[in-house]
């Protein structure tokens, strides 16, 4: 619900950058060994939902259901729903390797839940030379957290959300202390495109933030 990009850190180099300049700041830890391309062995992806984003690092040989599988961790999941990666409205099987599918710019959207959806739009932002980075995918960088204040003591950071009041136009950000018990439906917040949609409370994701080592 906030309009700006936040910052992201870099899980290589534990540093921290400004939306705009990340990916220029990632290629510079990815091209250090300039090697020829059918050396490549990962691509980086970069998703996209509204405000918040990913950079992610991905095998080659990876399919695209692990991309499903990745963006319902961090992001999506809530009870289950259908989703799809979607190039000018054609469906992508999601049993093909990334390699057979994905090149460099290649972009195609991603939908979680035909109903209460939420898009991805997914762009392939180079492949390259990484022969001991991560064999599973993995995220580099990830949008920081948004500052949610409480909307009613305006100290605290905000754990609750209740879509009704954002509905009728009031704050619908609450701290603990200041959100009435007796709201029947609330939600989490949470650093997901898919805060307050349907179920979602964020409790697929288990990022640990951990640094990542690509050499
Ligand atoms: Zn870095
Ligand atoms: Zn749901
Ligand atoms: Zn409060």
């Amino acid at each position: 619900m906030a309009t700006t990009k936040v910052k992201g850190v870099c899980r290589i180099c534990e540093k921290e950058y400004a939306a705009s300049s990340l990916l220029r700041h990632i290629k510079t830890h990815l091209t250090k060994e300039t090697a020829p391309k059918q050396n490549d062995t990962h691509f980086l992806i970069r998703a996209n939902a509204g405000h918040h984003y990913m950079y992610i690092l991905a095998p080659l040989k990876s399919h695209l259901y692990d991309l499903d599988h990745f963006l319902r961790n961090y992001w999506m999941e809530c009870c289950g729903h259908l989703s799809s990666f979607m190039v000018d409205r054609e469906e992508i099987d999601m049993d093909q390797m990334m390699r057979k599918i994905f090149y460099d710019g290649f972009k195609c959207e991603y939908v979680y839940d035909w109903g209460s959806s939420t898009y991805v739009d997914i762009e392939i932002k180079g492949a390259y030379a990484l022969p001991n980075a991560p064999k599973e995918l993995s995220i580099l960088v990830r949008n920081n957290p948004p500052d949610a204040l409480c909307g009613q003591c305006e100290k605290k950071q905000a754990t609750i959300l209740v879509m009704e009041d954002y509905y009728n136009g009031k704050n619908p950000f609450y701290c603990a202390d200041c959100h009435d018990e007796d709201t029947e439906y609330y939600h989490r917040v949470t650093n997901s495109p898919r805060m307050g949609v349907c179920g979602y409370d964020g409790e697929s994701d288990d990022d640990e933030q951990e640094k990542i080592s690509i050499s």
